[in-house]
């Protein structure tokens, strides 16, 4: 291995809205000659088990990782990364457990406005879509399950919902599902129950876990100041990092989001926000344009993680 490597810390597998396997994001990982990887699936931590296990069978770094999205004024959406979190810990285990309450309210909304549209959909083609196996009695403490307790359900989200529409032919693509029905303004178009930013990040750090601020460009901020204010308030409840290389990230930005790390003393992150062929145009191992992820950003994280805990 050269001395300079790679990794990638922002990744999703089929345990939230990704469609390959935690395992198999961790053997793609090698394959691309990653040195390290973390799986940040939204809402869950139900697929950190396994990639942990095939990160320690291919010899790769991993860190468990979670994505929450708080609230924060439309049109801008604040995704906040956890790293480091134990998945067994109590408040990480509420924490999930609300994030998925908050969408078992909102799923049937959309399915009902869907098929009041019209559309002939239902939560059961919905659910086989995202795979949602019902637990075996028999081995409900298998796959996932902390600390002996049966794994927690699946999110399931409008990704889930898109895909029907278009295996049925409703839309043409999965962008027009969201312009069309999913996405704000859309037919069928509901919000989720979010966590203030600073119940997130309070949660995270409660979790063992080092909370950053992912993709700012997503804030949608129109000025420095605006978005100097929102992370000076994230700063001072307990943010850790602030994600510089991402898909969304073209080289002003990361340039930009590098020195307000540097100014507010946050580790910075990086990743790809793999989806594997949910969003085809994002490979692992690199940000949309190509950009890659230094090891050094994994090794400063790794060791504010290991700094919250000591
Ligand atoms: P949910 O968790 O149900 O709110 O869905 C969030 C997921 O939907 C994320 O993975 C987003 O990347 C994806 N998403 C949001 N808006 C769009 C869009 N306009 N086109 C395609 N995917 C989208
Ligand atoms: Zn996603
Ligand atoms: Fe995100
Ligand atoms: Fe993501």
């Amino acid at each position: 291995m050269s001395n300079v490597t790679y990794v990638d810390l922002h990744t999703h597998s089929t345990a939230s809205d990704g469609t390959y396997a935690p395992a198999d994001v961790v053997r793609l990982a090698a394959a691309r000659d990653l040195s390290a990887l973390a799986l940040t699936d939204h809402d869950t931590v139900n697929g950190v088990a396994e990639a942990a296990a095939a990160a320690a069978e291919v010899g790769i770094d991993f860190l468990a990782g979670i994505e929450i999205s708080a609230e924060y004024p439309h049109p801008g959406t604040m995704h906040i990364l956890g790293y480091g979190i134990d998945p067994a810990s109590p408040v990480l285990r509420s924490l999930t457990a609300t994030l998925l309450g908050g969408r078992d309210d909102r799923n049937p909304k959309i399915i009902a406005k869907l098929q009041a549209a019209g559309v002939a959909i239902t939560m059961v083609e919905v659910e086989a879509e995202a795979k949602v196996v019902k637990p075996d009695p028999a081995t409900a403490d298998a796959g996932g399950g902390a600390g002996g307790e049966p794994a927690q359900k699946k999110p399931i989200g409008r990704p889930h919902i898109a895909a029907v529409l278009l295996r049925k032919g409703y839309v043409g693509t999965i962008k027009e599902a969201f312009d069309k029905y999913l996405a704000p303004g859309g037919l069928a178009y509901f919000d989720k129950e979010r966590l203030s930013p600073r119940t997130a990040l309070q949660m995270i750090r409660d979790s063992g876990g080092v909370a950053v601020l992912a993709h700012p460009v997503q804030l949608r901020t129109t000025n420095d100041a605006q978005l100097e204010t929102v992370l000076k308030d994230l700063v001072d409840h307990g943010l850790g990092g602030l994600e510089t290389i991402h898909s969304d990230h073209d080289a002003a930005h990361v340039e930009q989001y590098t020195a307000l790390a540097d100014r507010f003393g946050l580790v910075t992150t990086g990743g790809s926000d793999f989806h594997g062929t949910n969003k085809k145009d994002i490979h692992l191992g690199a940000a949309r344009g190509g950009r890659r992820v230094p090891r050094a950003f994994y090794e400063k994280l790794r060791a504010r993680v290991e700094a919250g805990r000591g």
